[in-house]
């Protein structure tokens, strides 16, 4: 068969023959244009992609899946107003402020553990710490200590200064998580009570320290294609360790109740961009997964370039059961990243 040069100008420029040679072959991420156009494609393409952002994850990251808890210590009554959140005390959500104590802490620590997960991330719905708090996740990190659990310590404890940062890793906290949550050119839309530059700040202080950077943030806030895209490219200049995607879960009493939850199809699409664009980070499936996608379609995600999952509950909404989770990796002969891996 002769080739046409109009074929061969659709080889050379088509964005996925150019993935597969820049991402998969020589492991340099898509840059924004490029994640636009993979973000632009049919769903025709959607099977392709899917195994390319899969190849590309077991090429630069390995077949491990890291698997995480996550516990409350502070929920709800924040003050800030982040329009998805349900934690706002903003809004008039059926979320109620509470705290978790300490035994409760380390009891939810010694669970996660025995799932077989790596990761024990304490987060509180607060702008940042107050010395109560800190005081509080430092009381906690010692008692888990203490009680012989033996898991990897992650927070999320809102926006720090420079000592906090220094007191967190003093403490022995591992990875920090903080969410861009969205393009910049679309963050003054969901939250007005910070900055997007705040949140960076926080990040690059954190990354500066040592702490391992887990940041990612929500799909479906009303963002364009070009901003996801944005996001996307934000994200990859930050070289997070690790990126949280969350689908949008329109909860009761927010400003963004009547949001349409995204589609599966495009749910798809944008975890295999965020890959194509960060073939080295763990990417995790983290909030509005089932709502989104089904089980099915979580097991499409493990297939398309995701390699770490939240078991159990998440926060306020419900997640599956975490042996569910479990379930489906071992269906999906998918190794799960034991601890001795990440120390
Ligand atoms: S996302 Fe965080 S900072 Fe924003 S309202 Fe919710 S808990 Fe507060």
């Amino acid at each position: 068969m002769t080739t046409t040069p109009e074929r061969i100008e659709d080889a050379t420029t088509d964005v996925l023959t150019v993935a597969a040679r820049q991402v998969r072959d020589e492991g340099v991420g898509l840059s924004e244009t490029q994640i636009l156009q993979v973000l632009r494609l049919g769903d025709d393409r959607l099977e392709e992609l899917l195994a390319l952002a899969h190849e590309v994850r077991t090429r630069w990251c390995g077949p491990e899946v890291e698997v995480e808890g996550i516990v409350s210590v502070k929920t709800g009554g924040c003050p800030e107003d982040c329009h998805f959140c349900s934690q706002s005390g903003l809004f008039p959500t059926p979320v109620r402020a509470a705290w978790l104590d300490i035994p409760g802490l380390v009891e939810a620590a010694r669970q996660t553990q025995a799932t077989g997960a790596t990761e024990f991330c304490i987060v509180a719905a607060v702008r940042g710490p107050d010395a109560r708090l800190l005081a509080q996740v430092r009381e906690g990190i010692i008692a888990i200590r203490a009680a012989g659990v033996d898991i990897n310590i992650a927070c999320s404890l809102g926006m720090l200064t420079q000592e906090q940062v220094t007191e967190l890793v003093e403490m022995g906290v591992h990875r920090y998580n903080h969410n861009l949550e969205t393009a910049r050119s679309h963050f003054t839309n969901v939250v007005t009570t910070h900055t997007w530059q705040e949140r960076w700040d926080t990040l690059r202080m954190v990354g500066a320290a040592g702490m391992e950077v887990c940041c990612g943030g929500i799909i479906g806030l009303g963002e364009s294609l070009e901003q996801r895209a944005e996001f996307a490219a934000q994200l990859a200049e930050l070289n997070p360790d690790e990126v949280p995607m969350n689908f949008l879960i329109p909860n009761p009493g927010t400003p963004y109740e009547n949001y349409p939850v995204v589609e599966g199809s495009e749910a798809l699409r944008t975890i295999a961009a965020f890959r194509l664009a960060m073939p080295r980070t763990i990417l995790r499936f983290a909030g509005g997964r089932e709502l989104t996608l089904g089980d099915l379609g979580a097991e499409q995600g493990m297939l398309g370039g995701i390699n770490a999952i939240i078991v159990g509950n998440y926060l306020t909404n419900l997640g599956r059961p975490a042996q569910a989770d479990l379930d489906m990796l071992g269906e999906l002969k998918m190794p799960v990243k034991a601890l001795s891996q990440t120390l």
